[in-house]
C-alpha cells in the first residue's frame, strides 16, 4: 500500500509518501517534505490565518512535485490519499483536503481526512514494527494538551487535557512576554539548560486534583507577575542573561513536573503499563530526560516519537490514511473539513463509507 498524505493545518505546509507491506512491519518513509511558514509568521508575533492558506496554496503543488521525486513515484503510483481535515485553520486545512481530493479523483483513488491530533498520537509508533499498542498516550502540541487511553486505532477515550492553556501555547506566550522569537518552546529549552530550575518558585496548578487536567494559565501570569519585579517596566530586553536562563529553567520545571505528574496518574488510572508522549513539545529535552527516568522508576514502557516526527509533519498523517484504509475506513469526496474537530469525536463520525 503506497499512501501520500497532506498536512495543512496551520504553518507547515507538508507531504508525505510511505509504503506499507502490512502492520507487523514498520511503514517505509519513502519522502517527508516540510515547508516551515515560520519565518514568515515570526514578523508578526504568531501564526496569521490568511497569510498561512495563501501560501500553503503557493507552495504546495512543488512540494508534491518534491515529495513523488524523492520517492520515485508519480501520483498514478498512490493507492490512498490522505489530508488533515482538522482541527486547525479552516482556510488552511480547505486547501490540503482539496488538494488530496483532487489528486483522489484523478487517480481514481480513496481519501481519507486525518484527524491531526490521531496523527501526532500515534506518530511514536510510525517507525515501529507492529503499530499501536494499547497504551496511555500525552499529546503536547501548540493547541492541545490530552492525556488518552488509546485502546486500539481510533478507540480512544480523553483521560484529561488542560482547562486553558495547551502546554505549547504556555511555551510561546510566555516565550513572548520574555521577548524571544517566536516559537517560544524551542528558546526555552535552550536557554533553560544553562538556567537554575529552582531560581524562581512558580506555581503548578491542580497536582492534588484526581483528574488528569492540567492547567498552565496560573503559571503564565505567574512569569508576568515576576517580570515587573526584576526589570525596568517589565521590559525583558534589558533582563541579564542568566536571569533570563533561570526564569526559562524555572518555568520548563514547572511545565514538566505537571505533565510527568499528570502523565503518570493518567496511566494509572487506565490500567496501561506503555505511555508515548507526541507534538511539538515532546521534543523538549528536559521533558523526555526526566520522564524517561520516571518511568524506569515505574517500569513502564515509554514510547517516544524521532524529533522530525514531534512537530507538524505529513507523515504522521499518511501513517493514519494508512492505518484507516487498511481498515477500511474511508471518506467520501464531500467530507468537509472542521476546524474544531475533536479527537474523541472521530469515532462517532458517521460518514465513514466504504470505497
Ligand atoms: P496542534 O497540533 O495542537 O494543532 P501545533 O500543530 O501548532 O498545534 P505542534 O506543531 O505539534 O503544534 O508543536 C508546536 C509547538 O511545540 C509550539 O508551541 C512550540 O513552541 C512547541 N515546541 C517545539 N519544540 C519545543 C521544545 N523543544 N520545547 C518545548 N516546546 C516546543
Ligand atoms: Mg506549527
Ligand atoms: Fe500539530
Amino acid at each position: 500500500l503506497t499512501v501520500l498524505g497532506i498536512e495543512s493545518s496551520c504553518d507547515e505546509t507538508a507531504v508525505a509518501i510511505l509504503r506499507s507491506a502490512g502492520e507487523e512491519k514498520a511503514p517505509e518513509i519513502l519522502s517527508s517534505v516540510i515547508s516551515s511558514q515560520i519565518a514568515i509568521h515570526r514578523q508578526h508575533g504568531g501564526v496569521v490565518p490568511e497569510l498561512a492558506s495563501r501560501n500553503h496554496s503557493a507552495d504546495l503543488p512543488g512540494i508534491i512535485r518534491t515529495a513523488c521525486r524523492e520517492a520515485g513515484t508519480a501520483p498514478a503510483d498512490i493507492d490512498v490519499f490522505g489530508a488533515t481535515g482538522g482541527p486547525g485553520l479552516v482556510a488552511a486545512l480547505l486547501v490540503g483536503n482539496s488538494t488530496a481530493k483532487a489528486l483522489a479523483l484523478a487517480a481514481g483513488r480513496p481519501f481519507v481526512s486525518v484527524n491531526h491530533l490521531e496523527g501526532h498520537l500515534l506518530s511514536p509508533f510510525l517507525k515501529r514494527p507492529g503499530g499501536p499498542v494499547p497504551h496511555l498516550g500525552m499529546v503536547v502540541s501548540g493547541g492541545h494538551t490530552l492525556f488518552v487511553d488509546v485502546r486500539g486505532v481510533g478507540n480512544y477515550r480523553l483521560l484529561g487535557r488542560s482547562l486553558d492553556d495547551a502546554a505549547g501555547e504556555a511555551f510561546d506566550k510566555v516565550g513572548k512576554m520574555l521577548g524571544l522569537p517566536y516559537p517560544g518552546g524551542p528558546e526555552i529549552d535552550r536557554l533553560a539548560a544553562e538556567g537554575d530550575p529552582e531560581a524562581f518558585s512558580f506555581p503548578r496548578a491542580l497536582m492534588k486534583e484526581h483528574t488528569a487536567n492540567v492547567s498552565f494559565s496560573g503559571l503564565k501570569t505567574a512569569v508576568l507577575y515576576t517580570l515587573p519585579k526584576i526589570t525596568k517596566n517589565g521590559d525583558p530586553h534589558g533582563l541579564p542573561r542568566q536571569t533570563l536562563r533561570d526564569l526559562c529553567a524555572s518555568f520548563q520545571r514547572a511545565v514538566t513536573d505537571v505533565l510527568i505528574h499528570k502523565a503518570l496518574k493518567a496511566l494509572r488510572a487506565s490500567g496501561h503499563r506503555t505511555l508515548s508522549i507526541s507534538g511539538g513539545v515532546s521534543c523538549n529535552r528536559e521533558l523526555r530526560s526526566r520522564l524517561k527516568t520516571a518511568c524506569d522508576r515505574e517500569k513502564v514502557k515509554l514510547v517516544l516519537p524521532d524529533f522530525d516526527l514531534t512537530t507538524d509533519n505529513a507523515a504522521m498523517i499518511a501513517y493514519v490514511t494508512c492505518l484507516k484504509a487498511r481498515r477500511g475506513l474511508f471518506h467520501s469526496l464531500d467530507e468537509d473539513v472542521d476546524p474544531n474537530l475533536k479527537l474523541t469525536e472521530d469515532l462517532n463520525r458517521s460518514k465513514h463509507s466504504t470505497h
